[in-house]
């Protein structure tokens, strides 16, 4: 219905996002979910969770989301496979723009999350979940006594090279070029780590093998020399950053230098009404359990927010 104003509309459907849905369907706001570009978010691409508490044996991602979907649909949220294109934050209720769409709500979460960078081969992505991975935390424990690749030369790659020595009976540290962005203290102390090996000046052209399903190796190319090789391993991990997905709010809300919205007490933007959690939000943890945390914070606003006026 063209006039309905919704209380609720939780942009995303992660598990920051349908955490939200959760608490705003048992304070009985019949929230709508919009799942977004990519349902279930982060998660729904991961293999085996096994940090997530309450599963000692550990949970399949996908599982997870989908039981998360379960519990909100319960107590009454609404999905709807849509990705918003405009906001208009001025006016109240709030307009949210779908296509042709028009949606009115008195209150916003957004939970779009921040989709992990690739470096966009299609063996790459062929890969996904069969030893390419952009989470050292996830899937690191999966390659125990086995070589693998990081690619990238920030804190992330740093972060997870080190993480992964801790399976890994090698790891080496794949770069574009031979400057670094990474800070002087991750770096040196990726340096200093007897299983950590850097290669420089080097690119990924191809991994390997999409027939078999697993990665064997990677081709890689040296940039100043050309020469191409293929280098054996087991998995490729990548650190070359995430993109938060908020570009549509530049400009509207506050964003960090890298486009992450910048929230006070948590989850608050600086509209009243509109609330920030999980991955958009948060460049530091980035863990399902921390937006999960996020996602119920939001809600818990929503419902305080709404009820102070009046509803
Ligand atoms: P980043 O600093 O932007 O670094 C990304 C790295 O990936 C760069 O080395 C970049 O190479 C490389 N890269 C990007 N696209 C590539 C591609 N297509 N192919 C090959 N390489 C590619 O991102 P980040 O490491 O995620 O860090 C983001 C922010 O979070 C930083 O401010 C960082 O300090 C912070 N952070 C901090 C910690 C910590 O303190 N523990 C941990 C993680 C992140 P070029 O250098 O050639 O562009």
């Amino acid at each position: 219905m063209a006039d309905e104003i919704r209380n609720v509309v939780i942009m995303g459907s992660g598990c920051s996002g349908l955490t939200a849905a959760i608490y705003s369907g048992r304070a009985n706001l019949k929230p709508l979910v919009l799942e977004g570009h990519e349902p279930g978010g982060q998660l729904s691409m991961t293999t085996l969770v096994e940090n997530f508490p309450g599963w000692p044996e550990g949970i399949m991602g996908p599982d997870l989301i989908d039981n998360m979907r379960k519990q909100a649909e319960r107590f009454g949220a609404e999905f709807r496979i849509g990705h918003v294109t405009g906001a208009d934050l001025t006016q109240r209720p709030f307009v949210l723009t779908l296509g042709k769409e028009q949606i009115k709500t008195r209150a916003l979460i957004i939970a779009s999350g921040a989709s992990a960078r690739w470096l966009g081969l299609p063996s790459e992505k062929a890969l996904i979940g069969h030893g390419v991975s952009s989470c050292a935390t996830c899937d690191g424990f999966f390659f125990g006594g086995k070589e693998i690749a990081v690619i990238g030369g920030g804190d992330s790659a740093m972060e997870e090279a080190l993480f992964l020595t801790r399976f890994a009976s090698r790891v080496t540290l794949i770069h574009r070029r031979d400057a670094f962005r990474a800070s002087k203290i991750m770096l040196d102390r990726a340096r200093a780590h007897g299983k950590i090996h850097f290669m420089t000046d080097t690119v990924v052209e191809e991994v390997m093998d999409v027939e078999a399903k697993e990665v064997t190796a990677l081709k890689l190319r040296n940039v100043v020399s050309g020469k191409v090789w293929d280098f054996p391993v087991s998995a490729m991990f990548l650190g070359i950053g995430h993109n938060p997905n908020a570009t549509m709010f530049h400009g509207t809300l506050e964003t960090d230098e890298d486009g992450y919205l910048k929230v006070r007490d948590y989850v608050h933007t600086g509209i009243p009404g509109v609330y920030a959690c999980g991955d958009v939000a948060d460049r530091r943890y980035r863990q399902a359990i921390t937006a999960s945390g996020t996602g119920c914070m939001a809600a818990i606003e929503v419902e305080k927010y709404l009820e102070a006026m009046g509803r």
